[in-house]
């Protein structure tokens, strides 16, 4: 059996954030990805929006390490060329009845310390984005986008440079504990092998849940149990991509759940619309994107981009979110968890990375640094 000091499970955004920063404390360190590449998940399959922290719930992880974490993130991309825009966002209140909604965004933001916001009027809106219609909206200068692909490969390659092995077509299968060690067997081809680790860090998206359970974890109990939440895409045509030129959402609505059916420009100069908010039936990862929604999506942004038509969009991608099943309160934090107190020391669970994990990676990975014990 291959021993080494850490085994990381998953190669999307997460997991290579992670093996980055944890590769200062150890030189034996393996990535274990069940797909041919990095990152062909959930982490390639989002709005690559480098959020501002307005919505979450303070105190949270999801709010500090949203916060946090986009200031890593722009500084990351700074220093390793990652393409990245900080293009600002508009969240607009097109009823009177919304107005109410943008002030509470404005206050829960600011106690989770986002900075440069302003509530602008009517007359602002026009003049930041002409083809934007609103009452009232919240701006956040500091929102922006990032080209997913390219930092997730920043982060691979300096990792590897670091020492990590990366080793793609390699799923986790089981998890056994054995005095301080797990034994890992993982199945790549026809073959099985197994590897031992005194760390092992579950950041397996879609499936973290069933990993985690691989230890013995009653994860229903423990409410570690993934809900599927499927996120499709349109995107408008080139003609008229051009112009909007920040972020635009609507006000969110808390019965559709999301943050509502939104406009973002990608570094390509294009336009997307989306995603939607579907809860899924199973765990199957259909990708689809179902065309009967786009006059749905069209009269959801048209309120606020009313020169969006029907024959001007296009179906694009879909995304899954990996989201924890509801609490009594409705509100469910990104789970990161050392389980010794479960019996499992050295054993760290990363569950319902839903966004804004793509912003909060890197902040997620200092995070894991501090509960990593060799
Ligand atoms: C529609 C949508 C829009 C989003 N928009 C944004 C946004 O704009 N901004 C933002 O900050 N966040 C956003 N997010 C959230 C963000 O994309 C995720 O939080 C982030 O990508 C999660 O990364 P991950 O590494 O945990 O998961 P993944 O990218 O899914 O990586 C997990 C990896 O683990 C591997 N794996 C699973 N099981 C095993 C196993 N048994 N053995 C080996 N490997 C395994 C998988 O193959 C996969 O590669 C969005 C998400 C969705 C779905």
């Amino acid at each position: 059996m291959y021993k080494t000091d850490i085994v990381i499970i998953g190669a999307g955004v997460i997991g290579l954030a992670v093996a980055n920063e944890l590769s200062d404390l150890s030189k034996d360190i393996v990535v274990l990805e069940k797909n041919d590449s990095f990152g062909r998940e959930t982490s390639s399959r989002n709005s690559e929006v480098i959020h501002g922290g307005i919505y979450y719930m303070p105190g949270s992880l999801k709010a500090l390490m949203c916060v946090r974490g986009r200031e890593l993130l722009y500084e990351f991309c700074a220093n390793n060329k990652v393409p990245n825009k900080k293009t600002g966002k508009l969240i607009v209140a097109t009823e009177k009845e919304e107005v109410g909604s943008i002030a509470s965004l404005f206050s829960n933001a600011r106690q989770n310390g986002v900075k440069g916001l302003r509530i602008i009027g009517r007359e602002e809106i026009s003049v930041m984005e002409p083809e934007v219609r609103g009452i009232e909206a919240l701006y956040s200068p500091e929102t922006g986008i990032v080209d997913s692909h390219s930092l997730m490969q920043r982060l691979l390659d300096r990792a590897k440079a670091k020492g990590v092995s990366v080793v793609f077509e390699s799923e986790v299968t089981a998890i056994r504990k054995d005095k301080d060690i797990y034994n890992v067997t993982v199945k790549g081809g026809n073959e099985t092998t197994a590897l031992s680790a005194r760390v092992v860090v579950n950041c397996a998206g879609l499936d973290s849940d069933l990993v985690a359970a691989m230890t013995g974890l009653d994860i229903k109990e423990r409410k570690y149990e993934l809900q599927y939440c499927k996120g499709q895409y349109f995107r408008l045509n080139r003609k008229k991509a051009g112009r909007v030129k920040m972020l635009v959402y609507p006000v969110p609505n808390p019965v559709s759940g999301g943050l509502g059916i939104h406009a973002t420009p990608d570094l390509a100069g294009g336009l997307r619309l989306g995603p939607d908010h579907e809860k899924m039936k199973g765990r199957i990862k259909d990708y689809s994107v179902d065309e009967s929604r786009k006059k749905d999506f069209c009269a959801s942004v048209s309120k606020f981009l009313p020169f969006i038509e029907e024959r001007d969009v296009f179906t694009d991608t879909a995304g899954i979110r990996p989201e924890l099943r509801d609490d009594a309160n409705g509100y469910r934090d990104f789970i990161v968890k050392e389980e010794a107190p479960a019996g499992l020391p050295g054993f760290i669970n990363m569950v319902g990375i839903e966004s804004p994990g793509l912003t909060a990676s890197l902040a997620m990975a200092e995070h894991v640094r501090k509960l990593v014990r060799l």
